[in-house]
């Protein structure tokens, strides 16, 4: 499982031609992403939750800030739901 994971992260794609991508509906808002950034490149907002049956009204969910994003890829590693990917700058 291990070296399952880690030919997962040798495969992807990081520095300046990449940019990190928050799939939202992954996303539990846990922060992890946005104390590894050491750009400051990730913010957590609130966005409305679709069902009323929870208790809580909103969820919290990261996004990437293109611009300041660098490519370094520690966000995806840092995420514990795998809610984090790298793609195409
Ligand atoms: S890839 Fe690096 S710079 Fe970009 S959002 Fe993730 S941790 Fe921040
Ligand atoms: S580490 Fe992953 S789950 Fe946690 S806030 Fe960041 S993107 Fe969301």
């Amino acid at each position: 499982m291990n070296s399952l994971r880690a030919e997962e992260e040798a495969s992807l794609k990081g520095g300046d031609d990449a940019v990190a991508w928050v799939k939202e509906d992954l996303c539990i808002g846990c922060d992890q992403c946005t104390i590894v950034c050491d750009d400051d490149a990730i913010e957590l907002f609130d966005k409305p939750l679709a069902s009323s049956i929870m208790k809580v009204e909103v969820n919290r969910k990261a996004r990437v800030l293109r611009e300041p994003c660098t490519g370094c890829k520690l966000c995806v590693l840092a995420c514990p739901t795998d809610a984090i990917i790298m793609i195409d700058r």
